[in-house]
């Protein structure tokens, strides 16, 4: 989803949280939301954890979207879009159980629920590592709001508003 944009997935685990926040109905860009119907939610989930997995070197959880997870799980990614869009009102993400095991030394984290509930534990773990981390702070909202793309800033002054300053950036 976040790569239908021409933006690079963020590092880590974080790329989940933005590739929902991507998700979204885009009319500008004429992109659908990628979470309308079961079929769409569930190649939307497909394709997000196979980044995930790939950039946290965790196998991918066994998660299935089915028809009642979709109106919550939208409602959730719009919250999360707004709260990203601001960042001045309180957001709270409702609590869902992560499962922690350390195996050979390694730590790994997988949600304990499924669906909807699945995926917001997911995103959990990945705003708390993302705050600690400091990567948190570089997800942003592209600056142009017919755009408003969630992309991760790599600049070396953490300055950038644009998700693509050609196609978005001041003419
Ligand atoms: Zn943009």
């Amino acid at each position: 989803m976040t790569r239908r944009f021409g933006a690079d997935p963020a590092p880590g685990g974080l790329c989940l949280v933005q590739d929902l926040a991507n998700s979204a109905h885009n009319r500008a860009a004429g992109l659908g939301d990628g979470l309308a119907d079961r079929r769409a939610a569930r190649g939307w989930l497909a394709d997000a954890l196979v980044t995930w997995a790939a950039q946290t070197g965790q196998a991918a959880p066994r998660l299935t979207l089915v028809e009642p997870d979709l109106a919550p799980l939208r409602q959730f990614r719009d919250r999360l879009r707004a709260w990203l869009g601001r960042r001045t009102d309180d957001f709270t993400v409702p609590a869902r159980a992560v499962r922690v095991a350390l195996r050979a030394g390694r730590p790994t984290y997988a949600p304990q629920g499924d669906g909807a509930d699945g995926v917001v534990a997911l995103v959990q773990a990945e705003l708390l590592l993302a705050v600690h981390t400091g990567k948190f702070s570089r997800l942003k909202t592209c600056a142009n709001a017919d755009c408003a793309a969630v992309f991760y800033d790599t600049s070396a002054d953490a300055g950038r508003v644009w998700h693509d300053d050609t196609s978005c950036g001041p003419q």
